[in-house]
């Protein structure tokens, strides 16, 4: 190459470009073009690339140019319309420009190459493996990329060329770089590349760190101005006014409510705990609910007693047809409140089936008494926290059924109704009942601890009253607390009357339908309680009442009616289908045939029972769902029948050539007990002597071996179903006779009781003449005003 010959120079600005490395330059100023174009018309496209020695002195003559610079080639070139260029350079050799001369704008110089120094000495390898890793981080850190994404330095064995490489990429001043490309020793340019590299890395080091803490800073103001608007919108969804704190606001809520000294120095501490907590943790929710709770609970608020003897009688009579000894009671009970100040020392408890009116008794004593009325529904808890409450340490703890009544009532002194309270269990969550036992004692109650309020709050202000269906699964010690008043079903009369005088008003009041338009039979009545309900109480029949209403109040609204009468007849348009087709108890004297009574929970009811014989080896079949109990009674009565072989005339070996089969009706329904004993025995001994069993009287009570007869249980409700049946005599065990005299007049008015000690006794009264003809009988036909089931031989 002719270096005589001179080329343009392109004075550069802000780049430096090394040989063996090319870059795009963007070229606007008219003495870079005019360079680019007299370059483009040389043979291999060479240009000078030169940097100003002081870019900001905008001045373009050799002076302020650099003499060491590098020859480039120009590789490719794009023209823009505005008259810039775009012009991709290679760098080929370091050399040194000289002769400048200005024409015009055009630069030009002559130039002579300039040769690398190599001196190696020993720690330059290692000096370019270290600076090589070096430059490795810093790309690393700058691009997050890989160094070998861009270049291998490991390829290159040329120390000078690793210089120039780095010296591209680091972003060091235009004076540095030209000292790079000045310095031709290799090694010494390395070595400086090296300390330049040193340098931009701490750079990039000390500004990660700051961007870090900038970030970091950021982050921490924009997390709080969040909270704070949080924190403004959970203020204003709770109303808290503004400014003032919100633990601010409980303390002088409780400064402000009318509550014990004790208690209000708990929440204050509470309240003080909850200033020394940052807001919004989980912790500080449960304190401002357990304040707000506490606050809530009436310690000091109670309604003023009335005990006006006459009014309370006027007002449960108002309230409730019949239940005289329930009424008797609850006065006796009233006034013995208004003469004595001591606490009530046992607690009354309503026991009887489902809709009898237990609840509805209670509603009207706190009516009477002028007091809040609050129900604790305690069937089927299990568990002794549920009564006291859980500890706030629990999540979601709540305090426990006693507290949350006065909550509900909202006075000191409420009538608390404690509803099915023999429901509750014992079980591994601990013993409700003990909990129980504690509430109702008032010995013990002034001082009653819930695990939530964790304070004592003060029972004995209030009324409690209780309701069972049956007292026999009652727990001991707390059947001994409560004194039983029992309610037991009504007659279909009574039902009548309820339904006229209470159930139909109230409905007509609640649906907005007047009297004089609206009127149920007597015989529709009867016909909704005998093919619409099944129970010992009022409610089913309540419910249909109201049913009607409804339906009634459609065809009002809609002009299709005006008035209604409902009677046996058009009963099904409003209520459907008949639901309880209900079994007359047989009227016909039968063999086998016996009417046992029955007592459930929903009262009494009539159990049928039957027994055949076939020819067999003695086995005794039972069927009908019969419970342990009773089939342990239906043996031994077969035993006791057995035993009565010759009295009754039978074959020494009946067991031998005859299975005995028994049966209970309904064998939808489990039975068990021990009452039916009787009518089992007088339908095995009717079927085994082949005479048949008055229809008209109905049994109960548990047998022995020796026939002797046993006290029962629920005769009350036993008679009231002989009644609903039409059954007028009823064999009751000699232990019962007592319970008689209580019995309302209408039942001992229609009733014949008769009272045995053992079942010899009644034999021949229940069971008539031997039918000496069996076989002619066989089909089921009337013979003798008596019919023979088919399945008699
Ligand atoms: P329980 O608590 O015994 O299950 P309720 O007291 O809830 O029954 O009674 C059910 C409905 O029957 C109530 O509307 C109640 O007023 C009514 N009731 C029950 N017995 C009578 C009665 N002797 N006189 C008037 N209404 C009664």
């Amino acid at each position: 190459m002719d270096n005589r010959t001179k080329i343009p120079v392109l004075p550069l600005k802000d780049i430096v470009i090394f040989p063996t490395m090319a870059a795009p330059l963007f070229l606007a100023g008219e003495i870079s073009i005019i360079s680019i174009e007299n370059a483009l018309l040389t043979k291999d496209h060479e240009i000078i690339l030169l940097a100003y020695k002081n870019a900001s002195i905008e001045k373009y003559d050799e002076e302020n140019l650099y003499e060491t610079g590098i020859l480039g080639k120009i590789i490719q070139i794009v023209k823009f319309p505005d008259g810039s260029v775009k012009a991709l350079i290679e760098g080929i050799h370091r050399v040194k420009a000289f002769e400048f001369t200005k024409k015009e704008k055009l630069i030009q110089c002559k130039y002579k190459f300039l040769h690398d120094k190599k001196q190696k000495k020993a720690e330059d390898n290692a000096l370019m493996k270290f600076t090589a890793a070096k430059f490795s981080e810093y790309i690393q850190k700058v691009t997050k990329m890989k160094a070998e994404s861009f270049i291998s330095l490991s390829e290159i064995k040329d120390a000078g060329k690793i210089a120039d490489i780095i010296a591209t990429y680091i972003s060091a001043d235009i004076a540095e770089k030209q000292k790079v490309i000045e310095e031709l020793d290799v090694y010494k340019r390395l070595e400086y590349v090296n300390k330049l590299l040193s340098k931009e890395l701490e750079l990039v080091n000390i500004e990660e760190s700051l961007q870090e803490k900038v970030k970091s800073s950021l982050g921490k103001t924009q997390k709080e101005y969040l909270l704070r608007e949080k924190l403004k919108a959970i203020k204003e969804e709770l109303g808290s006014k503004e400014g003032m704190d919100e633990s601010e606001e409980l303390r002088s809520r409780i400064e402000n409510t009318k509550i014990p000294q004790k208690v209000s120095e708990k929440l204050l501490k509470e309240a003080g705990k909850l200033e020394r907590m940052s807001f919004l943790t989980a912790e500080t929710s449960v304190i401002r609910t357990y304040i707000e709770t506490v606050l809530e609970l009436p310690w000091c608020k109670k309604t003023k007693d009335v005990l006006d003897i006459h009014e309370a009688r006027k007002i449960l009579d108002e309230d409730h047809h019949g239940l005289e000894d329930a009424k008797e009671r609850i006065l006796e009970f009233l006034a013995v409140k208004k003469l004595s100040k001591e606490p009530q020392a046992t607690i009354i408890c309503f026991a009887g089936p489902p809709g009898v009116g237990k609840t509805s008794l209670a509603r009207s004593i706190a009516r009477a008494l002028n007091r809040n009325f609050t129900q604790v529904s305690l069937g089927g808890i299990n568990d002794e926290s549920e009564i006291r409450g859980h500890r706030r340490t629990y999540v979601g703890a709540m305090p426990g059924r006693i507290i949350r009544a006065f909550q509900d009532a909202g006075t000191k002194n409420p009538v608390i109704l404690l509803d099915e309270i023999e429901k509750m269990l014992p079980s591994h969550m601990g013993d409700p009942t003990a909990a129980m036992l504690e509430v109702l004692d008032p010995a013990q109650n002034s001082h009653y601890t819930d695990h939530y309020i964790d304070m004592e709050f003060d029972l004995s202000d209030a009324f409690f009253l209780a309701t069972a269906n049956t007292v026999d699964r009652l727990y001991k010690p707390l059947k001994d607390r409560l004194e039983i008043i029992y309610l037991s079903g009504y007659t279909e009369e009574e039902k009548i009357s309820i339904a006229e005088k209470f159930l139909i008003p109230r409905q007509l009041k609640v649906n907005g339908i007047s009297k004089a338009i609206f009127e149920i039979r007597q015989s529709g009545l009867k016909s909704i309680i005998e093919s619409y309900t099944r129970e010992a109480g009022v409610r089913e029949l309540e419910r249909n009442i109201a049913k009607i209403c409804r339906k009634f109040a459609v065809e009002l609204v809609s002009e299709k009616k005006q008035k209604i009468c409902i009677d046996s007849e058009n009963l099904k348009k409003y209520l459907g289908v008949v639901k309880f087709e209900r079994e007359e108890a047989e009227k016909e004297p039968l063999i086998g045939l016996v009417h046992g009574l029955a007592w459930t929970e929903f009262g009494g009811e009539i159990l049928e029972i039957e027994a055949g014989i076939m020819p067999g080896r003695g086995n005794l079949n039972l069927t009908g769902r019969l419970g342990e109990v009773m089939q342990e009674s239906a043996k031994t009565a077969f035993s006791y029948a057995r035993s009565r072989y010759k009295e009754l005339n039978l074959p020494p070996d009946i067991q031998e050539k005859y299975d005995v089969h028994i049966h209970a009706a309904d064998g939808a329904t489990p039975k068990d007990g021990p009452s039916a004993g009787t009518a089992l025995a007088i339908s095995l001994i009717s079927v085994l002597t082949k005479r048949p069993v008055r229809a008209d009287t109905a049994m109960t009570g548990e047998i022995t071996l020796r026939g002797r007869v046993l006290p029962i249980g629920g005769l009350k409700e036993k008679s009231i179903a002989a009644l609903r049946n039409g059954i007028k005599i009823i064999i009751i065990p000699k232990g019962n006779e007592k319970d008689i005299q209580e019995f309302p007049d209408y039942i001992k008015n229609k009733i014949d009781y008769k009272p045995i000690k053992n079942l010899d006794e009644i034999i021949d009264f229940m069971l008539s003449e031997k039918i000496s003809e069996p076989k002619a009988l066989h089909n089921g036909k009337k013979k003798n005003g008596v019919v023979l089931p088919k399945y008699v031989k």
